[in-house]
């Protein structure tokens, strides 16, 4: 699937082009109760937090989803249990939105670099400028 198609995603990307692949498997357990199991993977340009360059994000995402009939009461466990999660089985689950809404959860608060490139002096970039000189701007009181 194209990033590019994915309206909620592409907002938090740097560049939005590649492509995300998933895989959607169902499965009952032994007590006859069904889940999907899901597994995303690729690579997203993410905006870096400290120096707004993309910076890479390999994608690697799997979940297992309980399926909640209709009628049938939200288990105890999906609250408790972190081993998997539950949503509401009506009709035809949206499978793409699924998709795209377990990339949103997994996406990493505050993006970065290890180690970002700096902007160089001598190439009249913001490196010229000491990130102090702004403060002299300030009239702070001094004691
Ligand atoms: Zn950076």
């Amino acid at each position: 699937m194209p990033v590019v198609s994915l309206e909620r995603l592409r907002d938090m990307l740097e560049v939005s082009d590649g492509f995300v692949t998933f895989s959607v498997e169902g499965e009952t357990d032994k007590d006859g109760v069904p889940f999907l199991h899901l597994h995303v993977g690729g690579s997203l340009q993410l905006r870096c937090q400290r120096c707004l360059a993309p910076v890479n994000y390999p994608l690697e995402l799997s979940n297992r989803l309980r399926l909640v009939r209709p009628g049938e009461v939200w288990p105890d466990e999906a609250l408790q249990d972190d081993s998997f999660d539950a949503i509401d089985a009506v009709g035809a689950v949206d499978v793409l939105m699924l998709i795209e809404e377990e990339i949103l959860l997994g996406l990493p608060p505050y993006p970065h670099h290890e180690y970002c490139l700096l902007p160089q002096k001598g190439l009249g970039g913001v490196g010229d400028q000491s990130p102090f000189s702004v403060l002299a701007d300030l009239n702070v009181p001094r004691h």
